[in-house]
């Protein structure tokens, strides 16, 4: 059985994909907690899709679901994402 906790940087190509850009050192800040780091030090669970929680708090950041063709992508979590641009 594959391991469904993984680090936020095992999900660093969905997210190039999603977001066209290197989001494991994007700075999220959590929405619950307000603690600030990087998208690459959060946690990830594997189910139906991908769930992004906060390491501080356990709150849930995002949710990721891709299929084929589309991705939806749940960000109510975190209250802000900075990204380098
Ligand atoms: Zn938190």
């Amino acid at each position: 059985m594959e391991e469904l906790t993984l680090a936020g940087s095992a999900i660093a190509g969905l997210l190039q994909e999603v977001f066209a850009a290197d989001m494991t050192t994007a700075v999220g800040t959590c929405g619950n907690c307000a603690a600030a780091g990087p998208v690459g030090a959060v946690q990830v669970f594997r189910g139906a899709g991908i769930v992004l929680r906060c390491p501080h708090c356990g709150n849930n950041l995002a949710k990721i679901v891709k299929s084929d063709s589309r991705v939806w992508i749940d960000l109510r979590g975190i209250r802000t994402l900075e990204v380098t641009v």
